[in-house]
């Protein structure tokens, strides 16, 4: 059995992390989703909210799980039994940083792989911040963030 993390803030996520989840849950056994606990990173939904809202989206995956940690990413696969760790790609900037995140990972810990996986085309653009941006003046997310939780993001960050 496989077992793949897909580590993340997730603040919140979107359709572009739900297709990445999708995509990942039906190539491995089991998909734990890691909302990593960053001190250093200003979220605007707590880990508790995230993990609501991740989890609403995902109920119907059977293979797919939900945790939080502060810990090395590295650390919680060795510790959940994951020998994949997942990441999105959606342009040259975000594999310039993923390549020196998976690099620093194949250092700690050569028994754990990063696999990535390449954006739809659609979802390309799509971050948790440019929807946040929207939805602070009450613009339409739908296009961007799960409709389960279209309204609670709204919610939270239009005032
Ligand atoms: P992090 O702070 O760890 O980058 P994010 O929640 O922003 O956390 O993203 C988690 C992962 O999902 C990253 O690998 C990121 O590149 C990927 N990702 C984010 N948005 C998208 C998207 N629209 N399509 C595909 N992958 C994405």
């Amino acid at each position: 059995m496989t077992k793949a993390l897909y580590p993340g803030t997730f603040d919140p996520i979107t359709k572009g992390h739900i297709d990445i989840i999708k995509r990942a849950s039906s190539l491995f056994d089991e998909l734990y989703i890691a909302i990593m606990i960053n001190p250093r990173k200003k979220c605007t939904f707590s880990v508790e909210e995230r993990e609501e809202l991740i989890k609403k989206c995902v109920c119907d995956l059977s293979n797919v799980h939900v945790v939080s940690d502060s810990n090395l990413t590295v650390r919680l696969a060795k510790k959940l039994g994951c020998k994949v760790l997942i990441r999105g790609i959606r342009a040259i900037a975000d594999y310039e940083y993923e390549l020196s995140q998976a690099t620093s990972n194949m250092i700690l810990d050569d028994k754990i792989e990063t696999v990535f996986l390449v954006a739809r085309p659609e979802y390309s653009f799509l971050s948790s911040s440019i929807a946040k941006e929207i939805a602070v003046f009450d613009g339409d997310i739908s296009n961007f963030i799960p409709e389960e939780i279209v309204e609670e993001v709204t919610k939270k960050l239009y005032k």
